[in-house]
């Protein structure tokens, strides 16, 4: 290689370290340009979770330990992707009932045996009527968007939750609590 050629290496390397160290310590903003360019780590939620969910983001409340400050994140930021899946999300698996070995849930297993299967169904049934599969991923404002526009009340209580023994009760509220969760997730709630 020529001289000169050698010389341009060396500063074309000294010029690419340098912008590099910009990016990262500049301090009119580059830093910050560079890290909200970053994409948002998905909220991985199984099916029927989507719709336990709603009071939480309607209301900003609740006093599930690991479901309410999963839907305090989505408010905060709507525009995070949420990860629709059949089975453990990130509301079971730091959730005290839940086995690790087993992969089920424990907090009515003696009373009500067949939950677990019915919250897999429901998990499937929720991820299908939604025209998704499971893996897919979707902004959590317009996931609630579509979840209002294809699950009427008639949806969620003959498709969505028709296996869950709560569907009864649920199915009244159901409406009001999607209504609400949409509106929240229309701009950011700290
Ligand atoms: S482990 Fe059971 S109680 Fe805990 S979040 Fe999952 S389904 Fe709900």
């Amino acid at each position: 290689m020529k001289t000169s050629h050698v010389r341009f290496a060396k500063l074309s390397t000294t010029r690419r370290n340098f912008l590099k160290t910009a990016v990262v310590f500049c301090p009119l903003g580059f830093r910050s340009a560079a890290l909200a360019a970053e994409p948002l780590q998905p909220i991985v939620i199984r099916g029927h979770h989507l719709f336990d969910m709603l009071d939480a983001l309607g209301t900003g409340k609740s006093s599930h330990k690991t479901l309410g400050p999963v839907a305090q994140k989505i408010r905060a930021n709507p525009k995070v992707p949420i990860k629709v899946v059949v089975g453990v999300d990130d509301i079971c698996a730091p959730c005290e009932w839940w086995d690790r070995a087993k992969g089920i849930c424990t907090r009515n297993l003696k009373t009500y045996p067949q939950d677990n299967e019915n919250s897999m169904t429901s998990d499937k049934n929720a991820i299908r009527v939604l025209g998704m599969k499971p893996g897919d991923t979707m902004s959590a404002a317009d996931l609630y968007r579509l979840i209002k526009s294809k699950v009427t009340k008639k949806v969620f209580a003959e498709e969505v939750c028709v296996a869950c023994r709560l569907v009864n009760k649920c199915k009244e509220t159901y409406e009001a609590r999607i209504e609400a969760a949409v509106k929240a997730l229309a701009e950011p709630h700290s």
